[in-house]
């Protein structure tokens, strides 16, 4: 037995890094399951979900510079969309993270943090978080 959730986030700019800990804290709280297991899942090609550092925010600033570096290249889907990087950007991050669940809350460390990762933004994005 579980539950599955979905919220939206919206995404202010073309690339972004958006906390979400909170408002899953706040959904394991209501699913009432005390140990099981967290899912959180973007239904999206050019988005990500990561679990990261979440106080400096420099950091998040780093992690989109590291993944443009990576991801610059002459591809393909420019000529159809013109977002390639970004899907390369997703595919590195993933689009699911789990996290365990113990006595109601979320076991992440100290510096843990759940994110969203906008890479072609600003959008609506659907995130589904599955509490098990
Ligand atoms: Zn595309």
């Amino acid at each position: 037995m579980g539950i599955t959730y979905e919220i939206s986030v919206p995404s202010s700019r073309k690339e972004e890094m958006i906390d979400i800990t909170g408002q899953i804290r706040e959904l394991v709280k209501r699913s009432g399951i005390r140990d099981g297991i967290c899912v959180v899942h973007a239904m999206h090609t050019t988005a990500g979900i990561l679990v990261n550092e979440n106080y400096d925010p420099s950091l998040k600033e780093d992690m989109l510079d590291f993944l443009s570096g990576i991801s610059k290249g002459k591809w393909r889907h420019d000529l159809e969309d013109n977002n390639a990087s970004a899907h390369l950007k997703s595919l590195i991050v993933g689009q699911s993270q789990s996290i365990p669940i113990k006595s109601g809350n979320l076991m992440l460390g100290t510096w843990q943090g759940i994110c969203i990762a906008e890479f072609d933004g600003p959008k609506l994005r659907k995130v589904s978080v599955s509490i098990v």
